[in-house]
């Protein structure tokens, strides 16, 4: 009789435990986003765009910007409060060996779209976070250099597009400029023949002429630093860029540094048409970054978006 009712005890207790784990780790429990292996492919990104948005469709939405050379969509997701008049542009893989950061950011969406509507430690929610602000999310901005990077023979230091052009290079402002470019088409640091002759980078430069962004993070690797500000910035944006990665910088923890003289990079030519605030996070110690840093990237970066976001909040 005794024993039969410590089994009954230890049953609810077991059960009482499980629930408690299956409720408390639900803010960290993925479905869609493979971050166990080292390749994030263009296939697994389409699919997993597309299952995300499933039932989310009155905060997310996406469609394809532009079709690469070689037959593949550059996505773009929108995320948050879709009529927000704020509005925050996430690039990631404009570099092909970087392909992390499109698994990143897809980690970081799937994370804020399951828990939407979950109190998070502070008591807040993630609509309650984006209520006045909406991304844009392009989480894999060249697919073409991506696929050759992980499935060309030798392909794994490569950086540029399906063309061998370097994309953060083939931006007008500064084009051509900078040591060490190759004149022909290579696996990195060959400009194009003119700039926005790609049509990852027409795509990119159509969208932020035309969507008035109000700040920018662009996602890169290696070296755990939060680039900020050009010398082409004016004043103001200077310090709004400055200030922008001091935030950054307090939640993932990585160093500040100034980016200096412009190259035909996207930031360049962000600050040039917006007059917005931008810094390039540049995640992990190799490139291509080994799959067993994800964890600590992911841990020190989840909250950068929500706390960004937060910046936007009315204030009652
Ligand atoms: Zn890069």
């Amino acid at each position: 009789m005794k024993r039969s009712l410590r089994f009954v005890v230890n049953l609810i207790l077991v059960i009482a435990m499980a629930s408690f784990y299956t409720t408390s780790a639900s803010a960290t429990e993925f479905i869609y986003v493979d971050a166990s292996q080292q390749i994030y492919s263009y296939d697994s990104l389409c699919e997993d765009i597309s299952q995300l948005c499933i039932g989310h469709e009155e905060f997310m939405n996406y469609e394809s910007i532009a079709t690469t050379s070689q037959g593949r969509n550059i996505w773009l997701i929108r995320f948050g409060n879709l009529e927000a008049e704020n509005k925050i542009l996430i690039t990631a893989s404009i570099h092909a060996r970087e392909y992390m950061t499109a698994q990143l950011v897809m980690r970081m969406l799937e994370e804020y779209t399951l828990n939407y509507d979950i109190p998070q430690l502070d008591g807040a929610t993630y609509r309650q976070y984006f209520s006045n602000c909406c991304f844009y999310i392009l989480p894999m901005l060249n697919p073409d250099g991506v696929t050759i990077c992980q499935y060309a023979l030798g392909g794994s230091k490569f950086k540029a597009n399906g063309n061998g052009v370097d994309l953060n290079r083939n931006f007008p402002i500064g084009f051509g400029q900078g040591g060490g470019l190759s004149k022909v088409p290579a696996p990195c640091y060959y400009p194009g023949v003119a700039p926005l002759s790609e049509c990852e980078t027409m795509a990119l430069a159509n969208l932020i002429n035309t969507v008035p962004f109000t700040a920018c993070i662009n996602y890169h690797s290696m070296g755990n630093i939060n680039y900020y500000g050009s010398s082409i910035n004016t004043p103001e944006n200077a310090q709004r860029c400055k200030n922008m990665a001091a935030v950054i910088g307090s939640i993932n923890g990585y160093r500040a540094k100034y980016c200096g003289v412009a190259n035909g990079s996207f930031a360049d030519y962000f600050y040039a048409v917006t007059d917005a605030p931008s810094v390039t996070i540049e995640i992990g110690t190799a490139t291509p970054v080994p799959i067993g840093q994800f964890t600590d990237i992911y841990n020190r970066n989840i909250a950068v978006w929500k706390i960004i976001a937060g910046q936007y909040l009315q204030l009652p």
